[in-house]
């Protein structure tokens, strides 16, 4: 080996040390040995596979499904210097055959591939005809049937070791549950490879959750403090994001929708827009986001509940790449939990898989319920012990109160059940109340012994006291039908006075979602720099028609900016820039500063 991986990162990608397992990656592979990696997003997989592309003889390939992402990570490493390429679909005829000429010719470092051209009989005759450094598949938890990412390609995988047994591969996943973490392994045929497990820990994300009583006011406010700043938001289905974007709109966020009933040109260039111009509001459903890359999201807000807690990490994930200060912020209420349970019960699947999908929600209400530290359910739920109170999420900033709950449920338990247990909340806290509606005397319900015994209680808190006894088993959703609730065993305990009930305690929306400002933190006398810094990368971006955060990261420019490098010598010190962007962008950076002064 010529190069230590340490020089090599240095000298290419601008970095001083590896983080976590990065080094122990690249050597295991550089040694030709399999690996297969699990990284939180953001955690830096990208150069466990290209440093030892680079280090080996030959090309790296590269398998990825993420087609439409693909010029961006070749562009962000062309700018480092690499001679990467990819080949997909986009690609007309000429400039594919242009790449392949280069990798028959030995001219390229990387070769990013999707998989489907990857299979092709030619694809892999050329492949015979090539050096191959090693194999690096993406997104490995796309072979896993379970997951709603699921690619049959990947499947078809294994062919690589079968061909090219001596060629190292590392398969590469953020996906944190060790069910799909087993299940790639077997289906990759990598049971054999040296795993290396992360922490999936974020610690620059901040976690919150939310009741929900107004989402589009809620998001409005949350977002008062994201002005400028690109995000995600995320919500349950088509019509949603066209509501939700339509009304940021107005309220004058710059507000995308994507969804997978847009055409696919109009979602490549929203996705587009996203990655390239600052400041957009990408309001999507979970179609939108695997493989995003852009470094500075500085939050992902989700408007309707996910539909698991690890669904939830892997979207929650894309804020804050660059490890600035994000957020995560979710908004949830009954309504999220009956319309979840019932699209579980209505749909298609088997036994087995409904099972399966009801123990995921009710781990996702355990998280969005829980008292304790957000973190250390998050990462207990990938088998991970964070010991420690994170200080940066809801619960630790604002600690939940609880109030004695037990008479209220008594009451809310036998409200449903004298009713008949076929109604829904909104009329059951009406006839707690003591609601004086139409509906409540035609079924004769202000007769009931229980009409009126919840005046006390204002609706709001009745609302979360029913979420909270859903959340938790001591009411059952009638999921096939019109969301009435129901008792259920647990409930008898409560009921009886067996078991008393403490519950949380909603505080004031107000004051759980005033955030500190997130995001890039820049001292008032390094404004000028940092701002003059911005135009001038905003130009080079332009000028090469490539997203600006390939050019530099928002951190590299706060650094610059903190620092005034006045050399070359000493730009060359700040993370992020190495010998390529040294050379093709120094002079321009060292003339911004002597400009600001
Ligand atoms: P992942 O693919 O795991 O989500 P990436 O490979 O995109 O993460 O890396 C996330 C960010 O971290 C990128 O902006 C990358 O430049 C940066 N990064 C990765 N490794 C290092 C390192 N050793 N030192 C500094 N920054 C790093
Ligand atoms: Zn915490």
């Amino acid at each position: 080996m010529s190069e230590r991986p340490t020089d090599l990162l240095q000298r290419v990608f601008g970095y001083s040390r590896f983080r976590g397992h990065q080094q122990a990656i690249v050597e295991h592979l550089v040694s030709g040995q399999d690996a297969l990696v699990l990284m939180p997003t953001g955690g830096g997989k990208s150069l466990c596979y290209q440093i030892p592309s680079l280090l080996r003889e030959g090309v790296g390939i590269v398998v990825s499904p993420l087609i439409a992402l693909m010029q961006d990570q070749v562009e962000a490493l062309r700018q480092v210097g690499v001679r990467a390429a990819f080949l997909n679909s986009t690609l007309d005829a000429a400039t594919a055959a242009e790449v392949e000429r280069a990798l028959l010719k030995g001219e390229l470092d990387l070769l990013y591939v999707a998989p489907e051209r990857l299979l092709t009989p030619r694809f892999l005759s050329l492949l015979e005809r090539s050096h191959i450094a090693l194999f690096a598949i993406d997104e490995a938890h796309c072979v896993s049937a379970w997951g709603h990412d699921f690619r049959r390609e990947y499947l078809e995988l294994t062919i690589l070791h079968e061909r090219w047994p001596d060629v190292p591969r590392i398969a590469l996943t953020a996906t944190a549950d060790p069910p799909t973490q087993r299940e790639i392994a077997e289906r990759l045929g990598l049971t054999e490879a040296r795993r290396f497990v992360s922490s999936f820990d974020r610690p620059n994300i901040r976690y919150t959750v939310t009741q929900k009583d107004n989402a589009k006011r809620q998001l409005r406010d949350f977002l008062q403090a994201h002005k400028g700043e690109a995000g995600i938001v995320y919500c349950l289905s088509r019509k949603r994001v066209e509501q939700f974007a339509d009304y940021l709109l107005e309220q004058g966020f710059n507000a995308l929708p994507y969804h997978a009933g847009l055409d696919a040109e109009v979602r490549a260039h929203h996705q587009r827009r996203f990655l390239r111009e600052e400041g957009i509001v990408m309001v999507a459903t979970i179609a939108f986001g695997m493989g995003i890359d852009k470094p500075d999201v500085r939050f992902v807000a989700h408007v309707d509940l996910p539909k698991s807690l690890e669904g939830y990490y892997q979207e929650t994930g894309r804020a804050g790449r660059d490890g600035e200060a994000a957020d995560a912020w979710l908004c949830y209420g009954l309504g999220d939990v009956v319309l979840l349970k019932q699209m579980i019960e209505q749909s298609e699947a088997g036994e087995e898989r409904k099972r399966l999908e009801r123990r995921k929600l009710d781990q996702l209400l355990g998280y969005c319920e829980s008292m304790q530290c957000r973190r250390q359910v998050l990462l207990a739920s990938f088998g991970e012990t964070y010991p420690q109170e994170c200080g940066n999420c809801d619960n630790c900033l604002h600690p939940a109160a609880t109030w004695d709950a037990t008479e209220a449920a008594q009451k809310a338990l036998s409200c449903v059940y004298r009713s008949g247990q076929r109604f829904g909340v909104n009329h059951i806290i009406d006839v707690l109340r003591g609601s004086e509606s139409e509906k409540i005397r035609q079924c004769g319900h202000d007769q009931l012994t229980t009409y009126g015994i919840g005046r006390d209680l204002d609706a709001g808190t009745w609302r979360s006291v029913f979420r909270q006894l859903v959340s938790s088993g001591l009411l059952e959703v009638d999921a096939e039908g019109y969301g009435s609730l129901r008792l259920t065993e647990a409930s008898r305990a409560v009921l009886r006075g067996e078991r008393r009930l403490l519950l949380r305690k909603e505080a004031p929306a107000r004051e759980r979602e005033r955030t500190p400002r997130s995001g890039v933190v820049v001292a008032a006398t390094d404004q000028p720099l940092f701002g003059a810094l911005r135009d001038l990368r905003a130009q080079l971006a332009k000028q090469q028609n490539v997203p600006a955060y390939v050019i530099f990261h928002d951190s590299t420019l706060r650094n610059i900016a903190e620092h005034r490098p006045g050399t070359l010598d000493e730009l060359a010190q700040v993370g992020g820039i190495g010998g390529t962007k040294l050379a093709r962008y120094g002079e321009q950076v060292l003339e911004a500063i002597r400009a600001a002064g």
